[in-house]
């Protein structure tokens, strides 16, 4: 509540797994949040995905867990955990004296685990606990076109159609909307973030390394019991190369996601001719096809899956005053190799609504100014933030040598270390 008793307008952009939980915790403390998504609603069939593959496969560990346990929401955090797998360890595969092999490294000496976690589904868990809220309010189809922080208000293009579809609607096309606070967690290429940095005078680098990413799946075995896992689902399956890697993570369907690493010219040569894949995953990542993927398989999932960007993003101050902050990765957007992309932004989210209590932005008495007390919690939001979240973008770039490499060969690892950083 403010000091006038009326609960304050929250307007999250972005509804994926970081602007769903914001949402969330801004709900829980009720403020009237409202939602607004580019795209359609995920749990909508006929919704075109992110990346416009079916989905990815995200490793949910503790600092994504702790977050969501911290929502408060009854029974979120278990529907949420009943779909992931634990994976214990990474199991790295090669090829010795011709004989292929696999070798098991665990993640931790007391058996700990982190979870193979499909990031729709995660999504759909937090959208469905929204939509039990009576102070929440959703929006698909919504896109954020501009913002003034001073002045409080935003302008966001209604979409007739998910993305993809061609005409907006014969209603008004753009809507002006008013806020107390914006939450931007609308992803690595943030409108909310552009729109900040007109008034913030916001330090921003951004950096796309030379490497391309394309989702693979490998079926479950079909048997007389039903499917199986063809590989143990327990593990981060890694096929280590030193300028590319191939990574299996598994999934509740008893599949298992997977996505080719490379540089650009790799994909470039295996584009002009994909007939020389097979014998290109024959060499760099023995076992995989035809054993898990048939041949033609293979070729028609690298034509037809796309090849995507991977973009590491910096930048501070994620706030101006008390009108706005960015959270996740339009904040800071990470390479994927360290695995907390994800989990990062979910602690974005515990973090500052920490500091938004502490501050006394939720305080019930009329004692407080909530837009003063918001605009000091965003300051130590984003001194407390910067550091660690420019932190794991840095191990997250590091952790590729690691993955591709530094798993097989610990002097490689030592020696790129000793020459690049
Ligand atoms: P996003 O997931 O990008 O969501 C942003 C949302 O905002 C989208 O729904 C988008 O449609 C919407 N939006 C965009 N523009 C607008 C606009 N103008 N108006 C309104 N809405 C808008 N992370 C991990 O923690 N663990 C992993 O193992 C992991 N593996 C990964 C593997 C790969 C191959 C990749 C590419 C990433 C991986 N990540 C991983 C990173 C993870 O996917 C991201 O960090 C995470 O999705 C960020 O969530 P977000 O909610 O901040 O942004």
């Amino acid at each position: 509540m403010t000091q006038f008793g009326k609960a304050p307008k929250i307007v999250v952009i972005g509804a994926g797994p970081v602007g769903a939980l914001a949402a969330l915790y801004a709900a829980r403390r009720g403020d009237q949040v409202e939602v607004y998504e580019l795209r359609g609603d995920p749990r909508d069939a006929k919704t075109i995905p992110l990346n416009f593959t079916k989905s990815i496969n995200l490793a949910l560990s503790e600092r994504g867990i702790n977050s969501i346990k911290h929502a408060g929401v009854e029974g979120l955090l278990s529907d949420i955990m009943a779909d992931t797998i634990p994976m214990y360890g990474r199991m790295i595969h090669g090829k010795k004296n011709g004989q292929l092999f696999s070798k098991s490294q665990a993640y931790d000496v007391h058996g700990r685990s982190i979870y193979a976690a499909d990031r729709s589904g995660l999504n759909k868990h937090l959208l469905d606990a929204l939509d039990a809220m009576p102070n929440v309010a959703l929006y698909f189809n919504h896109k954020l076109t501009g913002a003034d922080f001073r002045r409080k208000r935003a302008w966001l293009e209604r979409r007739e159609l998910p993305l993809g579809g061609s005409s907006v609607t014969d209603r008004d096309p753009e809507i002006e909307i008013a806020f107390d606070f914006l939450i931007g967690a609308d992803g690595a290429y943030s409108a909310a973030r552009f729109h900040l940095m007109k008034f913030a005078r916001v330090d921003f680098s951004q950096e796309y390394i030379d490497t391309l990413w394309c989702e693979f799946h490998i079926e479950p075995k079909r048997t007389d019991s039903g499917a199986q896992f063809i590989i143990s689902p327990g593990h981060l399956h890694i096929w280590p190369g030193t300028e590319h890697m191939f990574i299996a993570i598994p999934s509740s369907e008893k599949s298992f996601v997977c996505t080719l690493f490379g540089p650009h010219a790799m994909f470039d040569r295996l584009d002009q001719d994909s007939s020389t894949l097979a014998a290109f995953f024959a060499e760099n990542f023995p076992g995989i096809s035809p054993e898990l993927i048939p041949e033609a398989e293979l070729v028609k999932q690298y034509t037809s899956n796309p090849h995507l960007p991977l973009i590491s993003i910096t930048c501070t101050p994620y706030h101006y005053k008390d009108a706005g902050v960015i959270i996740g990765d339009a904040a800071h957007a990470m390479v994927p190799f360290y695995g907390q992309g994800m989990n990062a932004g979910l602690e974005d989210v515990r973090v500052l609504f920490d500091l938004l209590d502490k501050h006394g932005v939720y305080s019930t008495t009329n004692m407080v100014d909530t837009n003063s007390a918001r605009a000091s919690a965003l300051d130590n939001y984003t001194k407390l933030r910067t550091p660690d979240a420019t932190a794991i973008n840095g191990l997250a770039l590091r952790n590729y040598y690691e993955m591709r490499s530094g798993v097989v060969s610990p002097i490689y690892l030592f020696r790129k270390h000793a020459e690049e950083f």
